[in-house]
């Protein structure tokens, strides 16, 4: 067994449960693609068992924080089930699911999504790579289910020196599926569309925005970034008088049109507009039109604190423009999808959207991903979906309408 030794001080993250190990924690140690390496302090005490990723720079992560655990097929099984069996713990409400959610599950850079009796599996790291036949077997056994699909194209593969890989591995067919979300059904395609398919880590936040619609008596939504129409769904389903879904991808604006007609919605309450968002919003301004419920559900725009400054000014930029064209007593159900932007920075951004806005606003939920995308304590990167519900107030002096 091969063992990575790392410099001084550079154990504490471990020794807090962390999985990552950086190419600069490292003093000295080589291993393969995916190999399973024995990580260790300056002083030579074990840390954990870690998968090699030799050209990335998460050099490796960690399977096991336990010395008598063997990362052998077994291992992989137990994990798995451990994944399966916690799904029956959280209120998920759905026949679409994510089964395995990668660092939090105890399986770094593994996402397995199933969608009624498929399963959608990306390998994003060298360890998982090299672990996919075990990986497949196990999750095909326990479940039950036939057809495993994989989607091996997220382009942190490339970071990790991996080609992007996509198909059946087992089963085959059509891969269109409609899934049965809270009340209402949503097509969905696992070779097409984004990631797996579906952003099955907004359910909570679709049926959050149903039950605001109902309560609320939305007549004017607009639905900005509105991908296959899961927000417009909801929100007809709670009986918004009209949507406007916006998005710049033409097959995920047909997805979304299919997915009106699917539930019986008449096609006059939905507008659907290729376009960019942040363009309509200015155009709405300028036209003087307004909402009483706005979605911004935008694409990660900081994969990296790297990335946070410039993201920062893109989510205040589209915010500021919501919460202008936002009626007073309206709502705000405003996202950031991205790992660089901690929620706290999220709510100050927002904050300072609604001060140049000279909008205030009540917020009235904090949301995060549905709970089949677990985040664990020792693992706070996990939490990279932070949402914010606001009630817009209106001017000093003003009352609301409603
Ligand atoms: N709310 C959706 C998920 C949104 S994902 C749901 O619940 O399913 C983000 C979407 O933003 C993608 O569909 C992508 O096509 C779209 N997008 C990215 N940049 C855009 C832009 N500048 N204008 C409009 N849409 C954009």
């Amino acid at each position: 067994m091969k063992s990575i030794r790392l410099k001084e001080g550079k154990e504490r993250s471990l020794l807090r449960r962390h999985p990552w190990v950086f190419d600069g924690a490292i003093a000295k140690g080589v291993a393969d693609a995916g190999e399973t390496v024995r990580v260790e302090s300056h002083d030579e005490k074990f840390l954990g068992w870690a998968a090699f990723s030799p050209s990335s720079k998460i050099r490796a992560r960690v399977w096991s924080f336990d010395e008598a655990e063997r990362i052998d097929a077994a291992f992989f099984e137990a994990r798995i089930a451990a994944a399966i069996q916690a799904r029956n713990l959280f209120d998920i409400q759905s026949d679409g699911w994510r089964l395995i959610h990668g660092e939090s599950d105890g399986l770094p850079g593994l996402v397995v999504d199933r969608y009624c009796d498929t399963l959608v599996a990306q390998f994003s790291s060298c360890g998982t790579e090299r672990w996919k036949s075990v990986i497949v077997d196990a999750l095909l056994a326990q479940t039950g289910l036939k057809r495993l699909y994989e989607r091996s194209d997220a382009s942190v593969r490339s970071l990790e020196g991996l080609p992007e890989v996509t198909g059946w591995i087992a089963g085959a067919g059509d891969t269109g599926i409609t899934i049965s979300e809270h009340d209402w059904k949503l097509s969905l395609d696992v070779a097409e569309g984004h990631k797996t398919g579906f952003y099955l880590d907004q359910r909570d936040s679709r049926r959050k925005f149903a039950e605001y619609a109902r309560r609320l008596q939305f007549q004017r939504v607009l639905n900005c970034y509105s991908y296959t129409g899961g927000f417009t769904v909801a929100a007809l389903s709670g009986g918004a008088a009209h949507v406007t879904s916006i998005d710049s991808s033409g097959p995920a604006i047909e997805r979304a049109k299919a997915n009106v007609a699917l539930n019986g919605f008449d096609a006059s309450r939905s507008t659907m507009l290729d376009a960019d968002v942040n363009a309509s919003l200015r155009q709405f301004i300028k036209d003087g039109v307004s909402f009483d419920a706005i979605v911004l559900d935008p694409p990660k725009f900081a994969p990296t604190v790297a990335h946070a400054e410039r993201a920062a000014r893109a989510y205040k930029d589209i915010n500021r423009l919501a919460l202008s064209i936002l009626e007073p007593g309206g709502v705000l159900f405003t996202y950031s999808c991205s790992g660089g932007i901690s929620a706290d920075l999220f709510h100050k951004i927002v904050a300072s959207a609604g001060l140049d806005a000279g909008v205030d606003a009540f917020i009235t939920e904090r949301m995060g991903g549905a709970p089949d995308h677990p985040m664990t304590v020792t693992f706070p990167e996990g939490e990279y979906l932070k949402g914010l519900v606001l009630i817009k107030k209106p001017p000093v002096g003003a009352v609301f309408k409603r």
